[in-house]
């Protein structure tokens, strides 16, 4: 981790969350790369752990937290742990997901709570829970992954869409409440490659139209997420606030 002691988030702490894989993964790696301590906080142990090792053998600071991030208790947690370990809080990047993908109809009671409490519940939390510390040394900027979902819907992601679109109006609002000291941005990846499309089993074709279908002719990268989050984390975004970021490779600019 060259030069990190001069890094764009030198000697800021992070908490990170979703972390063991993907976006979150390489945001926690691209933010320790500059100068930042990185909370890895995920339910996945094996996959925290290696996260954090690979920060640690990079030269980086690195805790992990197992938190489930939709729970109360343990958001205070993963912020308690958080200060204990590096003292102070800085940035904190709300990233973890989990949902299920049916047809209100279809769709289980309990998926749709799941998938609210892990992808938007977690927002309020980590904020409740988070701001107090984070003012206490003076401010700070969150950063939510919402989704090109936010603004147009897939078929049957019906308690995706509506945690996604939902990030929108928090990110705002929190701006609002919490501005100048904290800032509070989101960022709306696209087509992804990571861990998450092998779980959903997405065919190699459907890959291969999904990078047809954009100006950009491929796929995202976690990095292509990371980088939006350490521009929006950094002092360059400084009047940058309560807005979206799109990472889609231009996705959303046609039609069809
Ligand atoms: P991923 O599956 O690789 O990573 C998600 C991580 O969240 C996993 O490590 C998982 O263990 C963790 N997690 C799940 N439930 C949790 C909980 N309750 N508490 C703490 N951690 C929990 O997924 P990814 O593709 O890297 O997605 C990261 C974010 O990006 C998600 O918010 C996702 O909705 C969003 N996103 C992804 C894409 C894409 O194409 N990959 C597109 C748009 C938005």
């Amino acid at each position: 981790m060259a030069g990190k002691q001069n890094g764009r988030v030198a000697d800021k702490v992070a908490i990170v969350t979703g972390a063991a894989s993907g976006i979150g993964e390489a945001t926690a790696i691209c933010l320790a790369e500059q100068g930042a301590a990185i909370s890895v906080v995920d339910i996945d142990e094996a996959g925290g752990r290696r996260a954090v090792k690979k920060i640690e053998k990079a030269g980086g600071r690195a805790l992990f937290i197992k938190a489930d991030v939709g729970k109360a208790a343990h958001a205070r947690r993963m912020v308690d742990q958080t200060t204990r370990k590096f003292g102070r809080l800085d940035i904190i990047h709300n990233n973890a997901i989990w949902y299920k993908v049916a047809p209100a109809t279809k769709l289980e009671e309990k998926d749709w709570d799941r998938t609210i409490a892990v992808g938007l519940k977690a927002v309020y939390l980590s904020a409740k829970y988070g701001i107090p510390a984070m003012l206490r040394t003076g401010g700070g900027s969150i950063v939510n992954t919402s989704s090109v979902h936010a603004l147009a819907s897939f078929p049957e992601h019906t308690a995706y869409d509506s945690a996604k679109a939902g990030i929108l109006g928090l990110t705002r609002t929190l701006a609002i409440d919490y501005g100048p000291k904290i800032r509070v941005n989101a960022v709306l990846p696209g087509a992804i490659l990571t861990p998450l499309w092998t779980r959903a089993r997405v065919p190699a074709k459907a890959r291969k139209q999904f990078a047809d279908l954009v100006p950009a002719k491929r796929l995202g990268t976690s990095e292509d997420v990371a980088h939006a989050v350490l521009y929006l984390v950094s002092d360059e975004a400084s009047f940058v606030t309560g807005t979206s970021l799109v990472v889609d490779g231009g996705m959303l600019c046609r039609t069809m």
